[in-house]
């Protein structure tokens, strides 16, 4: 939305530049001599008459022009400040780094999750796998003290789908988006599915709490998971996920994110 927004104001503050020179030029070329400075309506005749508009025009027009840039760059601010590690990832972006993402269904976030993955890596630089509530589909827990995966069919389609994203695209990360409000979570954060508490019966802040915390237990389990991958389509393969990073996120409905864990593998 704010790149579209600074896009119109550049337009409209080129279209004043233009119609600025071009007053010059005419004044220039169809000027009597006299100048602007000393011109005023009160003193002049018709033909000074021009060169005051003129004045007035560029005065007024450059004003404009200035605000117009004041407001692009404002714009420009806070277009970014929703992405702090943004300026930081984005320096790999000259190497082609690819990512292997993961956001939830949530329609509200599916735009903003897309403009943030390009402003990490680029454009046509990450694949986007979605999935309900990230952290807590590829959640483990630990069931008479074996680890079993809470979503198990949404853990196995994920590591398939990071299987040949390293495989053809040699993805370099992972990144996880959980954000507010997560209906997965209210679905399947449940006393009935093992947990403590029922998700909805939380405040916000220990909602918050409750996401990072799942995002930070998936994300160790998933270091261990993948450091111990054997490639489940070519025997002795030597793919493995080694030097990946890990990034979890979370964005709150502001579209302000966060970063909440990193690891690597
Ligand atoms: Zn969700």
């Amino acid at each position: 939305m704010y790149e579209n927004f600074n896009i119109t104001l550049f337009i409209v503050a080129g279209i004043i530049i233009y119609f600025y020179f071009k007053n010059d030029n005419n004044n220039q070329l169809g000027g009597n001599g006299t100048s602007s400075e000393f011109s005023s309506s009160e003193s002049s005749g018709e033909l000074s008459d021009k060169p005051f508009k003129y004045k007035k025009a560029t005065i007024y027009g450059g004003g404009v022009f200035l605000l117009l840039i004041v407001i692009g760059v404002i714009f420009y601010y806070i277009g970014n400040s929703n992405c702090e590690e943004c300026n930081h990832l984005s320096t790999n972006k000259s190497n082609n780094k690819v990512a292997y993402a993961t956001n939830c269904i949530d329609l509200r976030f599916i735009d903003e999750s897309h403009t943030f993955l390009e402003k990490m890596f680029g454009k046509n630089s990450y694949e986007s796998f979605v999935v309900p509530g990230p952290s807590l589909a590829l959640y483990t827990k630990t069931v008479d003290n074996n680890k079993v995966k809470l979503d198990d069919d949404f853990y196995k389609a994920w590591i398939k789908g990071l299987y040949f994203a390293r495989k053809l695209h040699n993805a370099e990360f992972i990144v996880l988006i959980d954000h507010e409000d997560c209906g997965y979570y209210k679905e399947r954060y449940k006393t009935d599915n093992g947990f403590n508490k029922n998700f909805t019966d939380l405040n916000n802040s220990e909602k918050i709490s409750i996401q990072n915390n799942t995002m930070k237990e998936t994300i160790d389990q998933l270091v261990v998971d993948l450091r111990q991958f054997k490639d489940p389509y070519v025997p002795n393969s030597d793919l493995n996920f080694n030097g990946m990073k890990i990034y979890g996120y979370f964005v709150n409905l502001d579209g302000i994110y966060t970063k909440v864990y990193e690891r690597d593998i």
